[in-house]
């Protein structure tokens, strides 16, 4: 009932108002974005302490850091000392409203109820932090994700809707689950419903994960002049880098990066540091010095922020969504890989990829019935 009124508040009466509304919100939570990629993956407190210069450490008074204004009417100073602020915070603001605008527009356009528009509006939330602190860190904090699944999760069960009506839309009647539980109280149902989507899109990554793995095997580094490195039981460090423990190059336990000595010798060594020198043991209890020319390890085709991020998108837009999602960014990243011509690091990828997946997935909460019937297109133009 309380749904309906606001609906016809926000959508229909006072459309303009309840855009103005869902805006600004929008750049408040875009505020709030620029802390949580700030402080996440530093493993900070998001609340304490408060908004403080970082030159001067000035707490921020709460007039001047209202979103964009406060930016604009102090010209990118800090009031007190005058060391310039970033415009990037500015920037995450606006976008952050105008892609809340964008969601609560489509959620008028295609008629949908309010909880999927709030589920809209958190995933996008979810997937700027997700894809700027990926660019940052390359790496995707698990806490968002765990926050994202625990959200899809409550709305699920709290307003069934935020998952069913998509599958109650004449272009969307392929959920054979979800029309298996028809017997199921509507929230269990819906329930089950993003269960189901979340276990698939892991079970499907986690296979393709694998499978990389076994194809695309091995990132080889060439060393020329050769490089002295340092093994030791945890880490390995080459000449003046930082150390790297084997647990951060390698995920799993049975994977193996391999040194390739200029006397022609291979020392392999594994996650928990065990190491074998040509095929026989090879203690580093005390830190070896090698000379290697040549050294090769893992190539993750896909990371486990990758895998981690592409499951919370199936909790957001169902299998469909997070797949083609999927594809579509695993196509443009590889263009864009191609084009910027940069390399994988040991523990790093090339390039950032939640991004990518990020813009597809918001774009679905647009465009989703153009999105199915291109699907349904190809898959008639591929039976004929
Ligand atoms: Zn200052």
């Amino acid at each position: 009932m309380i749904e309906k009124q606001l609906i016809n508040l926000f959508y229909t009466h006072y459309f303009f108002v309840g855009a103005f509304f869902t805006f600004v919100v929008g750049c408040c939570v875009g505020s709030f974005l620029n802390v949580v990629i700030w402080r996440l993956p530093l493993g900070m407190s998001l609340s304490v302490p408060g908004s403080h210069c970082p030159k001067c450490q000035t707490e921020i008074k709460l007039y001047d850091n209202v979103p964009i204004l406060g930016w604009l009417v102090l010209k990118g100073k800090c009031r007190a000392c005058k060391v310039s602020i970033s415009p990037r915070y500015l920037v995450i603001e606006a976008v952050t409203g105008f892609m809340w605008l964008a969601v609560m527009y489509a959620g008028r356009h295609y008629d949908l109820p309010l909880s999927q528009v709030l589920l809209g509006l958190i995933a996008t939330s979810i997937l700027i932090a997700a894809s700027l602190t990926d660019i940052e860190t390359r790496t995707v904090p698990i806490q968002l994700v765990y926050f994202g699944l625990a959200v899809a999760f409550i709305l699920a069960l709290a307003f069934p809707e935020s998952q069913i009506l998509r599958s109650t839309h004449p272009l969307y009647e392929t959920q054979p689950v979800y029309s298996m539980l028809s017997d199921f109280h509507p929230r269990l149902r819906s329930l089950f419903h993003c269960l189901f989507n979340v276990s698939i899109a892991y079970s499907f990554m986690y296979l393709c994960a694998k499978l990389g793995r076994k194809i695309f095997g091995s990132h080889t580094i060439e060393c020329d002049p050769p490089v002295l490195v340092k093994l030791r039981k945890d880490n390995c460090q080459a000449e003046d880098d930082k150390a790297l423990a084997w647990k951060e190059i390698l995920s799993e336990k049975d994977e193996k990066i391999r040194f390739f000595t200029c006397d022609k010798q291979v020392i392999e060594v594994n996650r928990k540091g065990h190491a074998t020198r040509d095929g026989l043991d090879y203690k580093l209890d005390e830190e070896q010095k090698v000379l290697i020319d040549k050294l090769a390890f893992p190539s993750a085709v896909i990371g486990g922020g990758d895998l981690t991020l592409i499951t919370l998108c199936a909790a957001f837009v169902g299998i469909q969504g997070s797949l083609v999602s999927l594809g579509l960014a695993s196509f443009f990243g590889m263009i864009y890989l191609m084009i910027s011509k940069r390399e994988a690091k040991m523990t790093q990828r090339a390039i950032p990829f939640a991004p990518f997946i990020a813009i597809f997935v918001w774009s679905w909460f647009l465009l989703w019935p153009h999105y199915i019937e291109q699907i349904r297109n190809i898959v008639k133009a591929l039976q004929s």
